[in-house]
């Protein structure tokens, strides 16, 4: 087991308002983690702050073991927005060339696309079973589609670690559900370290081991065996809402 993430002490700012506050918690290879808490809880802004996307406030975060600021393997982290952020509808690429951007991170000048760039993009969307779309305009797909596609252009740097921002907002129930299969098998039997930020917290459960619940603190990192246990949770949820968390989760 090794060590993907760890922040430590973790706060951001903007402009003067403090939005996360002392946030520590850590992500192994394999963990699968849902990300819950409130609209305007911060979610976002942690998953923006590990990307380097923002500026800590003050504390740490560590990425492969490496300070943030020296690390430079960002192909071993994928990052799947909220859909629309990055698909406009007038966004003029085909899905194979969509796929085949998520190579180019990694590259130093010139960025080209080479033959082999083809064929990795080629073989994750058999993977996915979306080959049949390669040439068709992204703004053309269904959302559940765009979202398979976003997977994929994710997938092809052979990522360790995929963090999802709110998958299923834009899908209908069956989508949605095959779209966390989905996850749950990139997990399971590729190894890859999920954390999904996400508003079904009836669902979540069923797939995360871990729970990581905000609300500008962190209010609970840990299991969910352990979430559900905790007298601590009851008080602070209602203990409907605890059970509303816990009823889906088996494990
Ligand atoms: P969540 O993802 O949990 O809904 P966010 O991380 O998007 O929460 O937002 C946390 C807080 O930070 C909210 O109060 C939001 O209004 C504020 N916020 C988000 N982005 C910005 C920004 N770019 N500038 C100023 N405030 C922001």
């Amino acid at each position: 087991m090794s060590r993907i993430i760890a922040t430590k002490n973790l706060s951001v700012y903007y402009d003067k308002i403090e939005v996360l506050h002392d946030i520590s918690f850590t992500v192994n290879s394999g963990d699968f983690i849902g990300l819950v808490g409130p609209n305007g809880a911060g979610k976002t802004t942690l998953v923006k702050a590990i990307l380097g996307l923002i500026p800590a406030s003050s504390g740490k975060i560590e990425l492969f073991n490496n300070d943030q600021n020296k690390f430079n393997s960002w192909g071993k982290i994928g990052y799947l927005p909220q859909k629309n952020s990055t698909i406009n509808s007038l966004f003029p690429a085909t899905v194979l060339e969509i796929v085949m951007l998520g190579l180019m991170s990694q590259k130093k000048s010139p960025k080209r696309i080479t033959k082999n760039d083809r064929m990795k993009a080629q073989e994750i969307l058999d993977k996915l079973n979306i080959s049949d779309l390669k040439d068709k305009m992204i703004s053309k797909l269904s959302g559940g589609q765009q979202q398979k596609v976003l997977l994929a252009r994710a997938l092809v740097s052979n990522p360790e670690l995929l963090i999802f921002d709110e998958p299923s907002t834009a899908l209908d129930p069956q989508s949605r559900e095959s779209f966390f299969e989905m996850i749950n098998k990139l997990n399971k039997d590729l190894g890859i370290a999920i954390i999904l930020i996400t508003h079904d917290t009836a669902y979540i459960g069923e797939y995360a081991n871990e729970l990581l619940y905000i609300d500008k603190d962190l209010i609970y990192f840990g299991s969910f065996a352990d979430f559900c246990r905790s007298e601590k949770m009851g008080a602070y949820f209602g203990n409907y809402e605890q059970h509303a968390i816990c009823h889906q989760h088996n494990h």
